[in-house]
């Protein structure tokens, strides 16, 4: 699977889905340029999650046997907002990660991702850490154990290894003292841990001190909830509805890594789901499933795909339930997932939190946090932020449901799933192995390519007639370099799934061939009915 990975991130790069970013002065780590094709697929899986979602949502939905309709609306917040916000939200005490520095080495790691394994020889057990990809950690921890213990390769037998991979943090104080970090000789190298707030700081205007300090978002979610007000006010929603928003968020992640799966800077497709707390565990599950739909119908494959319900413990107590939609990246050891979207059930506790000020997430019920001398640690905005129920009357502090997804990782399972490799037939009806990315047509970036099968006779005017009339629907590509075979081939890796021939039978009758990217089969369409054909077959 790793090599797997690598030829996928080499096509990424070979063909223009993906750049590292600022790469001519070195790159940088964590962020990632999207080239001509990879642009095209973002925005596909963005436009398809919108479409889906809010602007073409139309769903009757049944909730506890009675059929029950919702709206869906639309939101564009900025990036930086009031520092209360992140305050309030909690993300400025609580969001960070835990991260531990190598004394030798000078780098730090996050401590939950520095796994290792324990193993003893001479009479001493170490445990030998690494950070390399899961496919080579056996390989890794082998090596450097056989250096530490100074044995030569016929004496690798005399290391005893404990069975299993562990994580860092799963290690006492004590244990940690005879830990080798990754990139060191000796052991006990690392520090404790410490917190790491994950927002990027900056500072607005002229102010340098703390006055101007503002938080680059770490998530979408909140402008949503701060717009509660505003969004009832402004529109005729009523309970039950959700709020959609699209946008970049930025985390300063310890360690981003396996290509764009983990970035500093990212895309988030968030939805928050208003709803009576009585009904908000039908809907919770409603989202579930929806979401998790969603994905099987772009094409990936229940065998890699899973939905994962956290336990009862790993849930806030404000929280009836939770589940992470996972994907089996191929950079993942065997049997591992990474998370694609996370579906909470969040209470009325950002609400509230808004409206009220910090509230202490471990007491039940939720009270506001207050300082030692019992002051509110942080005050909310002191605006009602709570819903009247027209016909009822009822007062109430809506429930929220966030489906939370990123745009980036899942066009990155996306493009895992449709890496394929088979053999296809050649020029000369030779079998070759070709590289196709089975991309679901409507994300594909390039819908149609159109190719004249020889630069004479009249082809390339009717290809280029047919490229102009159908650019005005959709992306298409125009090519007449080289060999058709192997414009096919440049096609399949693009992930484009129709390619439409120009040949000389088309000249006498006005047909040309559509050949299929995954069954490659060729068949006759008719000049005037191409258009509706293509748009018929992309879904459109
Ligand atoms: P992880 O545990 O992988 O760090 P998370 O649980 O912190 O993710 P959420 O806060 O639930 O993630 O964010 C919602 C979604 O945003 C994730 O499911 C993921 O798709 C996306 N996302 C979060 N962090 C990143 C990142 N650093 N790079 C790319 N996408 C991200």
């Amino acid at each position: 699977m790793i090599m797997q990975m690598e030829k996928l991130v080499s096509l990424c790069k070979r063909r223009g889905f993906m750049f590292q970013s600022s790469e001519i002065y070195g790159g940088m780590n964590g962020f990632w340029d999207y080239g001509p094709l990879g642009v095209e697929l973002k925005r596909n899986v963005k436009n398809a999650w919108w479409q889906d979602m809010c602007a073409g949502h139309n769903e009757l939905v049944q909730l506890a046997g009675a059929p029950s309709t919702f709206e869906m609306v639309g939101l564009d917040c900025t990036i930086l907002m009031h520092p209360q916000v992140w305050k309030c939200s909690g993300h400025y005490d609580l969001f960070h990660d835990f991260m531990v520095d190598c004394r030798e080495s000078k780098k730090r790691y996050r401590f939950d991702q520095v796994r290792g394994r324990w193993v003893s020889a001479k009479s001493q057990r170490i445990f030998v850490t690494t950070m390399v990809e899961a496919d080579s950690e056996v390989e890794e921890t082998q090596r450097k154990a056989q250096k530490y213990f100074n044995l030569r390769a016929k004496d690798v037998d005399q290391l005893v290894w404990e069975s299993g991979f562990l994580s860092l943090d799963k290690l006492t104080p004590e244990e940690h003292a005879v830990a080798l970090a990754p990139d060191a000789n000796a052991i006990g190298t690392f520090t404790a841990p410490r917190e790491f707030n994950l927002m990027f700081k900056t500072y607005v205007g002229a102010l340098s001190g703390e006055e101007g300090a503002a938080y680059l978002r770490p998530e979408t979610a909140q402008g949503i909830f701060v717009n509660f007000k505003n969004v009832l006010d402004s529109t005729r929603v009523k309970i039950p509805f959700g709020v959609a928003q699209i946008g970049k968020s930025f985390r300063n992640e310890i360690t981003p890594r396996n290509f764009t799966f983990r970035s500093r800077e990212f895309e988030q497709m968030e939805i928050e789901f208003f709803c009576h707390p009585t009904q908000s565990p039908g809907w919770y599950t409603y989202w579930r499933n929806r979401r998790m739909q969603w994905y099987r119908d772009l094409g990936l494959s229940d065998n890699r795909l899973r939905l994962r319900e956290h336990h009862t413990e790993e849930l806030s107590h404000y929280s009836c339930g939770t589940a992470d939609i996972e994907y089996a990246f191929p950079f993942l050891a065997e049997g591992e997932y990474g998370e694609l979207e996370g579906i909470a059930h969040r209470g009325d506790f950002d609400l509230r939190s808004h409206m009220e000020g910090k509230l202490d997430p471990k007491k039940r019920p939720l009270e506001l946090e207050r300082t030692a001398d019992g002051q509110p640690k942080y005050r909310g905005s002191g605006r009602d932020l709570t819903y009247r129920d027209d016909l009822t009357n009822e007062r109430y502090t809506p429930h929220v449901i966030e489906p939370s997804a990123g745009a980036d990782r899942a066009m990155l399972a996306f493009l895992c799933e449709a890496y394929t490799e088979d053999q296809a037939p050649d020029e000369d009806g030779k079998m070759q192995t070709r590289v196709v990315m089975r991309l679901h047509p409507r994300i594909a970036p390039i819908k149609a390519a159109v190719f004249p099968l020889v630069k004479k006779d009249g082809m390339p005017e009717l290809a280029q007639k047919i490229y102009g009339d159908l650019k005005k629907h959709m992306n298409v590509f125009y090519d007449e370099k080289g060999a058709v075979g192997r414009r096919y081939r440049r096609q399949d890796e693009a992930g484009t799934p129709y390619c439409i021939t120009v040949d000389g039978q088309s000249l006498v009758d006005g047909t040309v061939t559509v050949r299929d990217r995954d069954t490659l089969i060729q068949t006759r369409i008719a000049v005037s009915e191409l258009t509706q054909e293509i748009k018929t077959r992309i879904g459109s």
